[in-house]
């Protein structure tokens, strides 16, 4: 499968000189599965350039959304994304398991002509609302599996199993420690993200951002890295970042995860995620082809 990263911001979008070479738009990851069918995790900001690009590549092949939760930053690029003003595209839309908020119900309420100029009746795309049980299910030539996550709210982490043997496992938005019992213990989540080859983690915070952000539901630096090590993955990829996380701040950090990495992880490397990283995933194997 290939992998690409539109958006790595967690909580609202944060252009500027401080955060241009990380990236300020907010969470959305596209996959392109060995069969070519197209998986887009969260529809953050950074869906509107994927837009962009899925026009210019002129395929109106149907486009699968998988979303953690609705939370703006998840949500908030839906509007902005063209494909769904054309009509010939076919756009799915999965339920989230943790809370009783079907996929149209959600549309609805982006798409209700007074947020957006369009109401959902208007969208020329054809959309569809995918009913799936609580066990895996197929997309393309890949199995889904999700796990609940430790978020104010509920969220849900996925698990992409491609048919070739390539696998990509999304926990965001998670905090490892909560305050409380948690939904998903570190060992439950490294189970699931068991020896997959692109792991991508919300790690939002660091240590000293603590005790201020605890119970904000996002996990911190060391406490990722650790579930990266138990969980041995190809690659790690920190994700999610604060909005306030300059690239100064954000490059402290990648060289802590590559000293972690060398030292700790049996596989792979630990990287920070940035807008435009792409990854080839195949079967024990991850690689960066662009960053
Ligand atoms: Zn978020
Ligand atoms: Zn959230």
């Amino acid at each position: 499968m290939e992998v690409t990263i539109y958006g790595v911001r967690g909580s609202v979008p944060s252009p500027g000189p401080e955060t241009v070479r990380y990236g300020g738009n907010t969470v959305s990851v596209a996959v392109k599965l060995a069969d070519g069918t197209r998986i887009v995790l969260d529809a953050g900001t950074g869906i509107r350039q994927l837009g962009k690009d899925i026009l210019n590549e002129g395929a109106a092949s149907p486009i699968h959304f998988l979303l953690s939760h609705q939370h703006y930053d998840h949500i908030i690029g839906l509007p902005f994304f063209l494909p769904i003003y054309q009509p010939g595209f076919e756009i799915v839309m999965y339920p989230l398991e943790h809370q009783e908020i079907r996929g149209d119900q959600s549309l609805a309420h982006i798409f209700d002509g007074i947020r957006t100029p369009a109401g959902v009746a208007d969208l020329p795309s054809t959309i569809r609302f995918a009913q799936v049980s609580s066990a895996p299910w197929s997309i393309g030539s890949a199995r889904i599996t999700r796990i609940p996550l430790n978020h104010p709210g509920g969220a849900q982490g996925f698990r992409i199993d491609d048919g070739d043997g390539a696998s990509l496992t999304l926990l965001t938005d998670n905090e490892i420690s909560p305050p409380g019992k948690p939904v998903s213990t570190p060992e439950r989540l490294a189970e699931f993200a068991h020896r997959t080859d692109l792991l991508i983690v919300d790690a939002q915070y660091l240590p000293e951002d603590m005790p201020a952000k605890r119970g904000w539901g996002h996990g911190t630096v060391p406490e990722v890295l650790e579930l990266g090590r138990v969980a041995d993955p190809e690659t790690l990829l920190l994700f999610h970042h604060d909005p306030d996380r300059s690239d100064k701040a954000l490059d402290k950090i990648a060289e802590q995860a590559h000293e972690f990495a060398g030292n700790q992880m049996n596989r792979g490397p630990v990287l920070v995620a940035a807008e435009g990283m792409r990854f080839k995933v195949e079967p024990n194997s991850c690689i960066l082809l662009s960053s």
